[in-house]
């Protein structure tokens, strides 16, 4: 299977965006084989901080692997949500600085926080309103993608990519799929093509020609050498959906009493890895890990040049607020951002790549090729 999986390269069913929580190993709850799905991970499963790696991820995952699912997966007992729900009303008392990358994390989530303090009256209290922010949350990250990602937006109007919502159950291990996000059809009408961020840096050349998604063909079946491989075509929306829907049962068979006592006392993960989104190294279980051993942080390439968004303030979460003292980077070989990166890099080796208005800065993508570029090369 791993063989395959390196001689045919992956083509995940879906994407799915997650709580870097250690109580919700993805692939675990889905009950997904290597190659299945591409998983982007950070604390509270946000793309506030869309510095270029939650969204420029996903758009290689949609536009190179073509992928044809996004699902933005949030779950109960949220530490992050929590935290900026707790930050959001204290906020309202005394002033409270930003100084950490984690208050920068979390104090992106305050518009969350707001909102579901709203939806809940004035009368609820803090654990209602974080309850409550919880689902609030999966829906942002979903508006927030469909709103600077221009790539994304195209691929959801021409109904070739669908990006629904669900959340985890933390103590039942059930997934509830929550559908789109209410907001889809008005964002659709976003003309904003890159994060905020990113166009801070970025000098011009916002077409997105580089990503085409293919049209049609799109059998629904499995992995034609048993385990889905770039011999695989596409899955239509609606038949990844179901493949998720049908592993979640599997996964929820096993041992309740263990996900009681994760919630009941909270996680104290050993180790934080940051790692690829790859569909071929689910990092659970690589190492053989157990729910609530590790603190899982991923996107395509496991990069952290944009050291000012998500993958920090993440990390300063695990370490500050949960007390792990080893943090783990793990590269794997034949990773396909690392590639991209070194393609881009060779192909405009000599040229003045900086030049406003050209194609090479046109998505949160290439951002992303840019800057692993900067980090090995130079
Ligand atoms: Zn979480
Ligand atoms: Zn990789």
């Amino acid at each position: 299977m791993r063989l395959e999986l390196l001689d045919q390269g992956q083509a995940p069913h879906t994407a799915v965006i997650g709580c870097a929580d250690s109580r919700a190993p993805v692939e675990s709850i889905f009950d997904a084989l290597p190659g299945d799905i591409f998983v982007l991970r950070n604390a509270g499963n946000t793309c506030t901080h869309a510095e270029g790696s939650m969204v420029g991820s996903l758009e290689f995952c949609i536009g190179k692997l073509k992928s044809r699912l996004v699902l933005v997966l949030g779950h109960t007992k949220c530490g992050a949500v929590y935290g900026a729900t707790k930050v959001h009303l204290q906020k309202k008392k005394e002033a409270v600085s930003t100084t950490t990358a984690l208050d920068g994390l979390l104090s992106g989530l305050a518009v969350v926080a707001e909102k579901a303090e709203y939806d809940m009256g004035p009368m609820a209290d803090e654990e209602f309103v974080a309850a409550h922010a919880v689902k609030v949350n999966v829906f942002h990250t979903i508006d927030y993608l469909l709103q600077y990602s221009q790539a994304i937006r195209d691929g959801v109007a021409s109904g070739d990519v669908e990006i629904q919502g669900a959340l985890y159950d933390l103590s039942t291990g059930v997934v509830d799929f929550m559908g789109r996000s209410p907001n889809q059809a008005e964002l659709l009408k976003s003309e904003v093509s890159l994060p905020p961020t990113v166009l801070q840096i970025s000098m011009s050349g916002l077409d997105t020609a580089i990503i085409r998604l293919d049209q049609g063909n799109s059998a629904a079946r499995s992995g034609k050498l048993g385990v889905r491989t770039g011999e695989d075509t596409a899955l239509e929306p609606e038949d990844a959906l179901k493949r998720l829907m049908e592993g979640e049962p599997r996964a929820t068979a096993t041992s309740s009493p263990m996900r009681k006592a994760l919630v009941k006392q909270g996680q104290a993960p050993h180790t934080a890895v940051v790692g690829c989104a790859d569909s071929r190294a689910p990092l659970e279980t690589l190492f053989d890990m157990m729910p609530g051993e590790l603190f899982v942080i991923r996107n395509a390439g496991n990069t952290a040049t944009h050291a000012e968004g998500s993958m920090v303030g993440s990390l300063e979460f695990c370490c500050g607020k949960l007390g792990s003292r080893l943090i783990l980077v793990l590269g794997h070989t034949q990773c396909g951002a690392i590639v991209g990166a070194t393609g881009t890099y060779l192909a405009n080796q000599g040229k003045p790549t900086m030049k406003p208005g050209e194609g090479y800065h046109s998505s949160g993508w290439n951002r992303v090729e840019q800057l692993n570029e900067t980090r090995f090369f130079r």
